[in-house]
C-alpha cells in the first residue's frame, strides 16, 4: 500500500482541449491500483511517512468513482491492523510512530470497507483503545488536541479526533464542549478561523474548525453569511480556487472552499462550471491522476480531492461525498446512525 506521484503531468490549460471535458474515471480507477505496484520506485521510499493516508485518499477516490472493490478488501484492512500501537494509535506504516492524522485515517479507512468488527477481534486494541488513545491527546484545560506525545497543538488534531470518534461513536471519551469553545477562540472578524487564536484565516483551517462544529452540531456558532462572502472570493478568473487572498489556485482547494460552504448551505456562492472544468484541467487524460494545477505532476492527494469537489458540485455519474468527513455520504450515515 503506497502513496507516490506521477508519472502523469495534468495537461496544459490552453493547449489542445476538447470542448466538453470529461472526467477519465476508469483511467483514474488505474491509477489508484498503479500505485501500489511501483515499490521497485525510490519515491514508495520516500513517502513511506505518508502511506496510511494515502490509502485512506485512495480508497475515498475509488469509492466515489463507483469502484469500491477496485483495491483488494483483505490486503487493505491486513495493512491498517499492521500500522497499530499497543496503545491504540496508528504509524503512517509498520515500524513507525502514532500519531493522531494516521489514526483517523485507519479509522476511516476501517469504517469504509466495514471492518470495525475486525479490529475489534484482531486488533493490537479494539475500537475503545483507539478512542483512548486519541482522547489522552486533548488538552483538559483548553480543549485542544495535540498530534502525538509530543505535544504540539493544531486545530487539524482537534477535528481529527471528532471525525474519528464520532465515526466509532466514542465522542463521549472527550470534552465536546470546551473542544467548541476551542475553536470559537480560533474565529477571525472576516468570518474565517486560523490553526490557533490569533492566527490568520486560511480554507484548511476553515474546514476543520467548521467540520469540528458540524460534528459537535454547533453550526450556530459560525459567522455564516462573513464567511460564506470571504470563501466565494477564493474563485478566481481560471475557475480555481485558492486558500487565502494572493495566492494560487490549487485544487485541494475545492475541496476545503466548497465543502466548507456545502457545511453552512453556501455552495451556490461558487460558479460551479467554471470550478469543474479547472478541475478536468488538472487530470492527466491518458495514465489517469490528478495535479494541483493544470500541467504540474499528478498525486493521489490531488486526485482524491479533485474528485470529491467535483461530487460535492453534482458531477453526473459520482457517488455523493459526505462534506465533514471526505468520505461516502452513505457510508457516513451508516456509521453515524444518521
Ligand atoms: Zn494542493
Amino acid at each position: 500500500m503506497s502513496l507516490v506521484s506521477g508519472p502523469g503531468r495534468a495537461q496544459v490549460a490552453g493547449g489542445n482541449l476538447p470542448n466538453e471535458l470529461q472526467l477519465a474515471v476508469e483511467k483514474h480507477v488505474k491509477y489508484i491500483q498503479s500505485l501500489d505496484t511501483r515499490k521497485d520506485e525510490l519515491e514508495y521510499w520516500l513517502t513511506e511517512h505518508l502511506r496510511l493516508n494515502g490509502v485512506y485518499w485512495g480508497l475515498t477516490a475509488l469509492h466515489l468513482l463507483g469502484h469500491p472493490d477496485a483495491l483488494p478488501r483483505h490486503e487493505t484492512v491486513e495493512f491498517v491492523l499492521s500500522c497499530q500501537h499497543d496503545n491504540g494509535g496508528f504509524g503512517p506504516a509498520p515500524g513507525h510512530d502514532p500519531h493522531m492524522l494516521y489514526t483517523v485515517s485507519a479509522v476511516q479507512i476501517l469504517v469504509t470497507v466495514d471492518a470495525l468488527d475486525e479490529l475489534e477481534k484482531r486488533g493490537k486494541t479494539g475500537r475503545e483503545g483507539v478512542g483512548r488513545y486519541i482522547a489522552q491527546l486533548q488538552d483538559r484545560d483548553d480543549g485542544s488536541f495535540a498530534g502525538d506525545e509530543w505535544g504540539e497543538t493544531d486545530t487539524r488534531f482537534l477535528f481529527g479526533a471528532l471525525n474519528a470518534l464520532s465515526l466509532m461513536r466514542l465522542l463521549s471519551y472527550i470534552d465536546v464542549t470546551k473542544a467548541v469553545a476551542y475553536v470559537q477562540a480560533c474565529a477571525n472578524f472576516d468570518g474565517g478561523y486560523g490553526v490557533s487564536p490569533g492566527a490568520e484565516s486560511h480554507a484548511g483551517q476553515i474546514f476543520v474548525c467548521v467540520g469540528a462544529l458540524a460534528i459537535a452540531d454547533r453550526l450556530d456558532l459560525v459567522d455564516k453569511d462573513r464567511l460564506g462572502s470571504w470563501l466565494s472570493e477564493r474563485q478566481l478568473n481560471n475557475g480555481g480556487l485558492n486558500g487565502r487572498p494572493e495566492k494560487l489556485e490549487d485544487v485541494c482547494y475545492s475541496w476545503w472552499v466548497m465543502s466548507s460552504l456545502a457545511m453552512i448551505g453556501k455552495l451556490g456562492w461558487i460558479d460551479k462550471d467554471k470550478l469543474s472544468k479547472f478541475i478536468l484541467q488538472c487530470q492527466d487524460p491518458e495514465l489517469g491522476g490528478m495535479a494541483d494545477r493544470p500541467g504540474d505532476a499528478v498525486d493521489v492527494f490531488h486526485t482524491v480531492f479533485g474528485i470529491a469537489g467535483l461530487s460535492l458540485i453534482g458531477y453526473p455519474g459520482l457517488k455523493p461525498v459526505d462534506p465533514i468527513y471526505c468520505m461516502p455520504l452513505e457510508v457516513v450515515n451508516r456509521a453515524v446512525g444518521r
